[in-house]
């Protein structure tokens, strides 16, 4: 007997394609404007896992001639401080986009702090506007993980029409913008989340799987319907996403591997929308660029 196997979704690949293409409009908008797109990171505390995605974005918005600037603020911040430092960089017209490195300390009114972000520099797309713009199917950021997945799904050629889609988590940054793009994709969507009963059940009819828990392979093979595409967006420790990789493989007919999946697209798609931003904010239209 030979066990089926799941084609990989490479999401390395696909990031390093997108971010050759936004290397390619930066480099055009640099030209045009006499300044590159430049992308403010805002870091508080010095949570080491915060510290290291920081360095990582900087240093692949470097290879895709986005310039950043890194504003480190201590754990000891106020809400006012750093709503403050926000509302700075939405109005230097030398930043083309923010991005807040979450979780902030649990002292900080995160919302307020997002909220703080204007809407056409929100390229990691966590603010309230952002957030309706996908909710209502409106040209907009998009959060940074659900575009990546989405990117992912148009790339592997998934016809979302029809198919049952169902996305494990509801956080704000990923599991519920997931589902209001893959409903606006057509597909019909559940949501799944820590007071769903009998979890397993629901998780067997779809046909389209997100998984954004955050706990160590939760979601194990029998329970993925044969035929299946997966998505991962976990990131756990011991390097190893949500879903069992290998009894999943076993019945999926696509797969994100962790890590090498749903990871580098995130960051694909946020320098993607830094670079979206530059041009907006330049008047130029980059489809004709
Ligand atoms: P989060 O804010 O902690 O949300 C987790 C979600 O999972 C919540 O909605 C929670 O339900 C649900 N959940 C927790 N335990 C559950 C259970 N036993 N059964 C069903 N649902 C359960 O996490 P997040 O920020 O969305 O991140 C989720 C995962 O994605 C993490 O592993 C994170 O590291 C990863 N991530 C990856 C990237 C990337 O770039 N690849 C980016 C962001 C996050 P309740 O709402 O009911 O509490």
């Amino acid at each position: 007997m030979t066990t089926a196997t799941a084609q990989l979704m490479d999401g390395t690949a696909l990031a390093r394609r997108i971010s050759e293409q936004t290397a390619a409009l930066a480099a055009k908008i640099t030209e045009r404007t006499g300044a590159a797109p430049c992308l403010a990171t805002v870091l508080v505390g010095e949570d080491p896992a915060s510290v290291t995605y920081v360095r990582m974005k900087q240093n692949r918005c470097a290879k895709a001639g986005i310039t950043s600037r890194h504003v480190e603020l201590p754990a000891s911040t106020t809400t006012e401080e750093l709503v403050a430092a926000l509302t700075e960089l939405s109005e230097d017209p030398e930043i083309s986009g923010i991005l807040l490195q979450h979780p902030v300390p649990h002292h900080i009114d995160e919302r307020a702090a997002f909220e703080a972000i204007a809407p056409g520099k929100d390229v990691d797309g966590v603010t309230m506007h952002s957030f309706a713009a996908m909710g209502f199917g409106l040209p907009g950021f998009v959060s940074c993980t659900p575009g990546g997945i989405m990117r992912l799904l148009e790339a592997y050629d998934v016809d979302l029409t029809g198919k049952h889609a169902v996305v494990v988590g509801r956080s704000a940054i990923l599991g519920k913008p997931a589902g209001m793009l893959l409903l606006e994709r057509n597909a019909t969507v559940t949501y799944c989340h820590s007071r769903t009963v009998d979890l397993p059940s629901i998780v067997r009819q779809a046909d389209v799987l997100v998984a954004a828990v955050g706990k160590a392979e939760f979601i194990r093979g029998e329970d993925i319907k044969p035929g299946a595409v997966v998505l991962d967006a976990g990131y756990n420790e011991g390097n190893v996403g949500d879903v069992h990789f290998e009894s999943a493989a076993a019945r999926a007919s696509l797969i994100t591997p962790v890590p090498g999946g749903v990871g580098p697209m995130t960051i694909a798609v946020l320098l993607e929308q830094t670079v979206q931003a530059a041009a907006a904010q330049a008047g130029l239209d980059l489809a004709e660029l």
